[in-house]
């Protein structure tokens, strides 16, 4: 994960806003919510598959309610 701001992988996790973890950056403190390129270890393309084909999520074991949470963090 990165900051937005400056870059910097020096990151801490912050408090939780709304139920997503927020996170904030020691070297410029800027905080920001999880990025969804790092989140859960799944790749931008598997993430776009996703979102188009629900069924494939089905075949990398995600449930279709985590499913719908997971799409409504990116939609
Ligand atoms: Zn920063």
């Amino acid at each position: 994960m990165q900051c937005p701001e400056c870059k910097s992988t020096h990151i801490r996790k912050n408090s939780i806003k709304k139920g997503k973890q927020n996170h904030i950056c020691v070297d410029c403190c800027r905080q920001f919510i999880e990025q969804y390129e790092s989140s859960k270890g799944y790749s931008d393309e598997m993430k776009r598959d996703c979102l188009n084909f629900p069924t494939q999520c089905l075949i990398i074991h995600i449930s279709p309610i985590n499913f719908l949470i997971w799409r409504s963090l990116f939609l």
